[in-house]
């Protein structure tokens, strides 16, 4: 089926991804209780009233990318920065219910007060980006850079969409964090910030975030970039190749943002010829230079909003919000860059069934699935999230 705008229609089938449980690849995360079926008609009513038992002992936040049934009850919606931000503010909520992914959760815990527990409704909700990345081969990169006589030139740079083990090494070793917000001000503060010539930076997990700001708006050539393979032998570089890289792209990518192609920016323009395309900076660098418009979460939700009535958008994020900001501005055509479903399949984890366990689980005075940092960790993540808040703003 194919809607007037030339856009072909989801099958229900795959609108439903995510929505049934998939026991390989819910290993160890079994729900402890029971969970409520998908099919019972009172969740939304439970959800309700087991948030209004709570009162200002919970405070839910709610990631753009979670599902409609979800984001209803959410007390604040945001990107992941703004939604840490958003917990930190908050030291009245006992408990912080986290619909987001793991990672985001694990910020949440670090950034809130000792008193304060973190739930993340299903454990499940991981992200396949974060997990391109573990500690052991980071400190194995490090040991590399040492070894080659260049870790003292070199700052670690990692994007928010790491896990807290991640943010512990770039903190032991002077680096920030960034968003897709502040990636820009981050790498220009790692390469300048000491004021040493031949400064390097080591940016991960995401090689598309990391590339797509050092050329688009630091001005970088492609050949100051080198993709690391943690996977190979000096990360499948030579010393030479190390040595003279400006940015040190961990191999790591989005699964959701890394399937849009150029084929789909020209498909759309061919089709909608006034189409203003744009797009989120996890994207591949091809697809970035294709666009009109490049982006954070944020960023995206505020050029929609700002857009006349009457133009036409073909949005390359996550599916989740496109959907919800086409039904917000029904005075503006939009549409998915992808011809496919390209929902977050992680973020989608997180359902009214897995709300509502949690919600009346702590209703009944039992806290599941407790999203916990060790403290040494924590305290070292810390280190790199503070050097985030002490950045200049854009
Ligand atoms: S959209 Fe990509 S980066 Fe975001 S949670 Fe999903 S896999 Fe991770």
């Amino acid at each position: 089926m194919t809607t007037d705008l030339g856009v072909e229609a989801t099958p229900l089938a795959l609108l439903l991804l995510g929505r049934e449980s998939d026991p390989a690849s819910e290993r160890g995360t079994a729900c402890p209780g029971t969970l409520p079926p998908a099919s019972e008609p009172s969740l939304v009513e439970r959800a309700r009233a087991a948030k209004d038992a709570l009162g200002d002992k919970v405070f839910v936040l709610g990631h753009h990318y979670q599902r409609d049934e979800v984001i209803q009850f959410a007390d604040v919606t945001g990107d992941s920065f703004k939604l840490a931000r958003e917990a930190a503010a908050r030291p009245g909520a006992e408990y912080i219910v986290f619909c987001g992914v793991h990672f985001m959760a694990e910020s949440a815990d670090i950034l809130t007060g000792a008193h304060q527990q973190v739930v993340l409704p299903d454990l499940a909700a991981g992200c396949s980006m974060a997990d391109m990345a573990s500690a052991e081969q980071v400190a194995e990169a490090w040991d590399v850079l040492t070894d080659l006589g260049l870790a003292g030139d070199t700052v670690p740079v990692s994007y928010m969409n790491s896990s807290a083990a991640i943010k512990a090494s770039t903190g032991r070793h002077g680096g920030t964090i960034c968003t897709s917000s502040n990636a820009e001000v981050a790498l220009r503060w790692a390469l300048d910030s000491r004021g040493r010539a031949g400064r390097r930076v080591l940016f991960l997990p995401d090689q598309h975030l990391g590339r797509n700001t050092a050329v688009r708006s630091l001005g970088l050539g492609l050949d100051d970039c080198v993709v690391y393979d943690p996977r190979k032998p000096l990360g499948g570089l030579s010393a030479t190749q190390l040595r003279d890289a400006t940015m040190v792209l961990w191999k790591g990518h989005c699964s959701v943002h890394g399937r849009f192609s150029l084929d789909c920016v020209h498909d759309v323009r061919r089709r909608l010829p006034d189409v203003r395309v744009l797009v989120h900076p996890e994207c591949r660098h091809e697809v970035v230079s294709a666009a009109d418009l490049v982006g954070s979460t944020e960023f995206i939700i505020r050029t929609i909003e700002a857009a006349p009535a009457g133009s036409t958008w073909a949005i390359g994020t996550e599916l989740n919000l496109v959907s919800r900001l086409a039904k917000a501005h029904p005075d503006k055509a939009i549409v998915f860059l992808d011809k496919t479903v390209c929902f977050c399949s992680t973020m989608n984890r997180i359902d009214l069934p897995h709300l509502v366990w949690s919600l009346e689980s702590l209703v009944e005075g039992r806290v599941v699935n407790r999203i916990e940092v060790d403290p040494a960790t924590a305290a070292d993540a810390r280190k790199a999230l503070d050097q985030m808040l002490a950045l200049p703003a854009n």
